[in-house]
């Protein structure tokens, strides 16, 4: 968003033009047209499914704003873009556009102060915050409101936000201790913990720190004559640590001895690991929560991008692989498909897509818990959930994975396979049948939901949900062959599935087989078939999982 400053020249040219009475000025002229536009769209749900009409409406309010910053109107058009951006989200489910938004309305009240739109601007604003999870910073929004406009007509319904939010008012920071305050002063970032995972062929050491890690790796070699192992060493700049975390920590598993940290200089934090072994080693830091992640890898030449899932090594208290990877993959959303009164696909038996979705979801959630990760299901009974709530849902719970789990349906009751999809635009007619079956929408609406997909996949997972989908159907098509044999693979597929725009975190669906096939139909009702299905899918995930390990991280 482009919004541009006061500029003063102008500001003399139109000057206070108050009034109703007054001609209208050029800009002002502007502003009704792009109104005239804004309500054509907002009354026509039509034109609301092309990304292209949102975009045209916004960019002519833009426009207004940029070339007349001083136009009576100006507010009034940031004001619309923020609405705009955000009943956009509302259709789009992509966050990116309810950001827009809210920085649209910070934009309106830190530009135009004195507009009478301002503390709306900064309600509106808090309200999406609040949306997206961040209380802290909405009750602030809604506390600038009291202090700066409590004469407006927002003061009101302010107080009652920061009354329901006190809970998030900021609190004053405590003294800090002397030492530590001594060590921090200066430095941006306070190092919180130190931990490390033995792991069959390398050891993860992860310090966990209060900012941004800048940081220099060296090597030093074996020094006999003063007893020490060969040595790598990390420099952490800008940094300091508490004494109570600078107790050597003891490793002993073949690829490190121990891991050593300490304050090297008044701005310097030094990690350094001594090696037992080590035949290749990798230094990388991460975001949210910021941390620095050390991978030390043996020596045994097994070290090649895919990696064997191994229990938690022993020791204390062992955290989940998901963690101890250190990936981010912590959280899985499963999302059984249909229920309620949508029964999905029908069987000719008679058979329900919905329960055996169900069924394969509740299946699925154990196995993968018992993995340490932490499971949650779009629903847990016979109930109807609209597709966009079922991709929000995995969203808002920020989950890192999102698993869609289906049965098939087509006209022609002899087909028969597995096919698991990704986000994308249809390339057969095969997989635009298949999404029209799961949006339950006409040929017509699905190709303008591929007219809004264009710009919607480029903010998607693509490359991950594709990786991610190839695990799951590779696995599927081994296991249930393994034991029931002549499943076709119909592969990988890419189409339009409204329950998959918009997520935030690499996305599939998995139509697991043709429930219009009797066969299918037969199989499907198994319970060994249904258990077959439930761990192919797990292995799938956790083959996905484990190649992102190590040597993958590094390109995160
Ligand atoms: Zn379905």
């Amino acid at each position: 968003m482009k919004v541009k400053g006061i500029v003063l020249a102008v500001l003399v040219a139109f000057g206070p033009l108050a009034g109703a009475a007054h001609a209208k000025t050029y800009c002002e002229r502007l502003y009704d047209s792009a109104r005239r536009d804004y309500y054509s769209l907002l009354e026509s749900p039509r034109k609301q499914k092309f990304h292209d009409n949102w975009e045209r409406v916004i960019d002519k309010f833009e426009k207004i704003v940029d070339q007349y910053p001083a136009c009576s109107k100006a507010p009034d058009c940031l004001f619309n873009i923020g609405v705009l951006y955000g009943k956009l989200y509302r259709v789009s489910w992509v966050q990116e556009d309810l950001r827009s938004s809210l920085r649209t309305y910070q934009n309106l009240e830190k530009e135009y102060p004195k507009s009478s739109l301002a503390d709306d601007a900064l309600f509106n604003a808090g309200e999406i915050l609040e949306e997206m999870g961040d209380k802290e910073k909405a009750y602030l929004l809604y506390a600038r409101i009291l202090d700066r406009y409590s004469k407006g007509d927002m003061a009101r319904k302010a107080k009652s936000k920061t009354a329901g939010l006190a809970a998030f008012a900021p609190k004053p920071t405590p003294p800090k201790p002397a030492t530590t305050a001594v060590l921090a002063a200066g430095s941006s970032l306070v190092v919180t913990d130190v931990r490390y995972w033995s792991n069959p062929d390398y050891t993860r050491v992860v310090v966990t720190g209060t900012g941004a890690f800048r940081y220099e790796e060296n090597q030093l070699r074996r020094d006999d004559s003063a007893g020490k192992p060969p040595r790598l060493y990390i420099d952490i700049k800008d940094a300091s640590i508490p004494r109570s975390l600078c107790d050597p920590i003891p490793i002993a598993d073949g690829l490190l001895q121990q891991a050593r940290i300490a304050q090297h200089d008044p701005r310097t934090v030094r990690l350094v690991l001594d090696i037992d072994s080590m035949k290749d080693h990798r230094v990388f830091s991460m975001e949210n929560p910021s941390r620095l992640v050390i991978d030390v890898i043996g020596d045994e030449g097994r070290y090649n991008g895919r990696k064997v899932i191994a229990p938690p090594s022993s020791q204390d208290s062992p955290l989940p692989l998901a963690q101890q990877l250190g990936l981010g993959i912590k959280r899985i959303v499963l999302d059984p498909g249909h229920g309620g009164k949508d029964p999905g696909a029908v069987g000719p038996r008679g058979l329900k897509e919905k329960e055996v979705t169900l069924d394969l979801a509740r299946r699925l959630k154990p196995l993968l818990e018992k993995q340490g990760y932490e499971v949650l299901m779009t629903r847990k009974t016979d109930v109807f959930i609209p597709l966009h709530e079922r991709t929000a849902f995995a969203n808002q719970n920020r989950a890192d994975l999102f698993i869609s789990i289906h049965t098939n349906a087509s006209r022609n009751r002899n087909v028969r396979g597995i096919e698991t999809y990704f986000l994308g635009v249809a390339k057969s007619r095969e997989a635009s049948e298949t999404a029209m079956l799961e949006n339950a929408i006409s040929q017509q609406a699905l190709s303008d939901l591929e007219k809004i997909l264009f710009d919607l996949t480029r903010t998607s997972n693509l490359k991950q949900s594709s990786d991610l989908a190839e695990s799951i159907q590779q696995n599927l098509v081994w296991g249930l062959n393994d034991s029931f044999r002549g499943i076709p693979d119909l592969g990988v597929k890419q189409a339009s599935f409204y329950v998959l725009i918009g997520a935030q975190m690499p996305a599939v669906l998995v139509e697991t087989s043709f429930i219009s096939n009797p066969t299918g139909e037969g199989l499907l009702s198994r319970e060994d078939y249904r258990e077959k299905l439930a761990q192919s899918i797990f292995r799938g995930i956790l083959s996905y999982a484990a190649a992102l390990s190590p040597a993958q991280t590094g390109k995160l």
